[in-house]
């Protein structure tokens, strides 16, 4: 009999734990007070700044306008003593760089004041700028040795906050990532040019419409962020979780999401003490939190914020992200943001709700309740249709990534043909403009942009048609194959810049148009017909899960980048490259280092998870399994040596044997394949481990999840899917 191995302790050890599960006193704490108790806020500005410093910081903040230097001294001294007075001993420029974590360095206020003690200071430059020696962050190329460090630079837009740790405080700051020639180095940077981007082209079609009293206007994004929340003990089990945040093995469990019991249903308590102290500690960072609850998949949940400008919005989901995984450790649980952590049961995205808004407070993606409001909908919602039926490449590629891959282009939704899901009314409306503009006529029944009042549209509750990758969802767009564990800088900028073509280019038409003597309403009945007509394929409304789509999207020309490999090589595009440059969104040179980062990245995890299935194949299944085979080969031996009829046993051991050495085998190509050494530059490599290691990887684990269905329950060492989705 083996001694119990790391995973009864773990089940043992769960059964009895007792955690402390009321951390946060709800009772007394008002909520209120504590929302953003912790951040630089507008009222904390208020409070704390001259007058003028305050007014200027405003325009920088809502209007987008360039912050005056003078102004920063100001600030750096409010925000020192205001930080101070919670304690803060540090501050840092936190940056966003290519990596798609976070990346901070603390520096004290304290200096030394020359005379044997210290002073507190925070300079406007400090705030301003910082250096941090980031020589070793990606750069795809961009920073040759000689000129290794980058700089930081202050985002007024995004406000300072305090995170708090046992020990002390820090005062955050947030900011972009440039190297000295100016050119991005971070994820942060392109996303505020891009805003600033569709900001120009959306207020030139606001102009046609009469409302030059909108000075700026934003993207907006609500992201909904799904996760996995299993219990620490069998993830410190499991090397695969802890080094590749997904299981490279397990076999199906007796009972996975079929039953259909989890979506919506009963919180467990300790999940719901944990989220409870993740909104907590969110709320203290003001991050505006809304919605909590169970996913589809057993242990999977979901947490949603309010939205706010896609800027923020980053900001506030890589706050979100770390909140919840330095939490859940605190109940003795682990969070996985992993976008596959299970075979088998439904991965984990992060649903991006996308719209506009401008700075007097209007919803462009709103349908009004006037025919002039419904056209300047009209507009706004087909040059979103345009965007990403024109630019459905680069939406794609946005949101590749190896452990994406596990979702888009796998039997799951959404898939990895883009395509948009209006809903049958909007589609109707759509489908009359196309044809009144064609015949030209006014006879009854068409819809006219600009004279009819549009039907009511129903907001979708969310679950209309969740198979959908983009949908418009009653006043705005949900982009829903962005990946869980993702940075949503990414997606987001590349539908700012996609949008801010589209706007570009219908505010160039109708301006012509209108220059040339036609109302606007005849300009725009002309112009979305003929657009509607050209882009209308990428609309649909069925279920995007079938094969009969996917034939359907093949000959509607619509593309099918299956994985990230396939995806990537769109970056570099000559079309692409022209489009980022004209928005001034990424310079040739920084998609270039995209590219080569993304591709670099992906070599990176697949070779993670192909050493680990090596590690976790040779010592524990295989060592395993030959424990097995040794107790069955003596029973085997003893039941001939007693004369009686083993037959049956002795085919145990031979599936056993066979199945084995099958594995045996199947891990020394795997090992072979991955300790190859490739050849060219990131992207082939990329291409040789999508083509030959993967593949290798998955026969690897068809035989190790056949061997635990074989091997003896208690010689088994990694916790199971059973185990890991049921006991909590
Ligand atoms: P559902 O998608 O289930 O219908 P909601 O409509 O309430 O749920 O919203 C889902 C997410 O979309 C929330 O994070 C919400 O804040 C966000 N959202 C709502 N309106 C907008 C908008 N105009 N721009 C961006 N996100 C939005
Ligand atoms: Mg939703």
């Amino acid at each position: 009999m083996a001694s119990s191995n790391m995973r009864q302790e773990a089940i043992k050890s769960i059964a009895t734990a007792k955690y402390q599960l009321n951390r946060v006193d709800f009772r007394n704490a008002r909520m209120t007070n504590v929302f953003g108790m912790n951040v630089f806020s507008e009222e904390v500005q208020r409070a704390r700044l001259p007058k003028p410093v305050f007014k200027a910081l405003q325009r920088t903040i809502k209007h987008g306008e360039a912050l005056d230097p003078n102004v920063a001294d100001a600030v750096a001294v409010a925000m020192k003593d205001w930080a101070m007075e919670k304690g803060a001993t540090h501050f840092t420029h936190q940056f966003q760089p290519m990596t798609g974590l976070t990346a901070e360095k603390h520096d004290s206020f304290l200096s030394p004041d020359g005379q044997g003690g210290a002073i507190a200071e925070f300079s406007g430059k400090e705030l301003i700028k910082g250096e941090p020696d980031a020589s070793s962050f990606p750069s795809g190329g961009i920073r040759a040795t000689f000129e290794a460090r980058g700089y930081t630079a202050w985002d007024p837009t995004s406000p300072a906050y305090i995170v708090e740790n046992p020990n002390g405080a820090t005062l955050v700051i947030p900011t972009a990532f440039l190297s000295w020639t100016g050119e991005a180095l971070d994820k942060k940077t392109p996303l505020l040019r891009s805003m600033d981007a569709l900001s120009q082209q959306a207020i030139r079609i606001l102009k046609l419409f009469g409302k030059n009293e909108v000075k700026h206007v934003a993207t907006t994004a609500g992201p909904e962020q799904e996760y996995f929340l299993i219990d620490k003990q069998f993830y410190y089990a499991r090397p695969d979780l802890v080094h590749c945040g997904r299981t490279l093995f397990g076999a199906k469990p007796p009972k996975g999401q079929e039953l259909e019991d989890q979506y919506f249903g009963t919180i467990p308590e300790r999940v719901l003490a944990c989220m409870s102290e993740v909104e907590y500690e969110l709320s203290k960072l003001g991050v505006p939190v809304k919605t909590r609850h169970n996913e589809v998949a057993p242990s999977q949940y979901e947490i949603a914020p309010i939205f706010e400008t896609s800027n923020l919005a980053t900001d506030h989901q890589m706050l979100t992200m770390e909140v919840l995984r330095k939490t859940a450790e605190k109940y003795g649980l682990a969070c996985l943001l992993h976008e596959k952590p299970f075979a088998g049961i439904n991965g984990s995205g992060k649903h991006n709700n996308w719209s506009m808004s401008t700075d007097t407070g209007e919803n462009l993606l709103n349908p009004g309740d006037t025919p002039h409001d419904n056209a300047q909908f009209l507009v706004f919602c087909v040059a979103v249709i345009r965007a990403v039926d024109k630019w459905a490449d680069l939406l794609r590629v946005s949101v590749a990534s190896a452990g994406n891959d596990h979702r888009l282009g796998a039997n799951e939704a959404p898939p990895a043909i883009i395509s948009i899901f209006l809903g049958d009314q909007l589609t109707d409306v759509i489908e009359q403009i196309e044809k009144g503009g064609a015949k030209s006529s006014k006879s009854g029944g068409l819809f006219e942009t600009g004279i009819s009042v549009l039907p009511k549209l129903p907001r979708d509750a969310g679950d209309r048609n969740r198979t959908s990758p983009f949908a418009f969802t009653g006043n705005k767009f949900e982009f829903r194959a962005v990946g869980s564990s993702f940075n949503i800088a990414g997606p987001n900028t590349v539908l700012n810049v996609i949008v801010a073509e589209s706007l570009d280019y219908i505010a160039t038409e109708l301006e012509k148009a209108v220059k040339g003597g036609k109302t606007l309403n005849a300009a725009i009945q002309e112009l979305l017909p003929k657009i509607i007509k050209e882009h209308k394929r990428i609309i649909f409304n069925g279920d995007n899960y079938t094969e009969e789509w996917h034939k359907e999207a093949e000959k509607r020309g619509l593309p099918n980048h299956r994985n990230t490999v396939d995806a990537l090589g769109v970056i570099t595009r000559k079309d692409i490259i022209d489009l980022c440059a004209k928005y001034k969104v990424y310079t040739e040179r920084e998609l270039h280092s995209r590219l080569h980062i993304l591709a670099e990245n992906y070599v990176k995890t697949i070779n993670i998870e192909a050493q680990t299935m090596l590690m976790m194949g040779n010592r524990m299944i295989l060592p395993a399994a030959l424990r097995y085979q040794a107790e069955v080969a003596a029973a085997v031996n003893a039941t001939k040596s007693a004369g009686v009829d083993n037959a049956a046993q002795a085919a145990i051991l031979k599936e056993l044997t066979v199945t084995l050495t099958e594995f045996q085998a199947a891990l020394a190509r795997l090992d072979k394949a991955v300790n190859h050494h490739a050849e060219g530059d990131a992207y082939q490599h990329a291409r040789y481990m999508r083509d030959s290691v993967i593949p290798a990887m998955v026969e690897t684990r068809k035989l190790g999840d056949a061997l635990e269905c074989l091997v003896a329950d208690d010689l088994w060492p990694l916790p199971t899917y059973r185990e890991m989705l049921f006991i909590k």
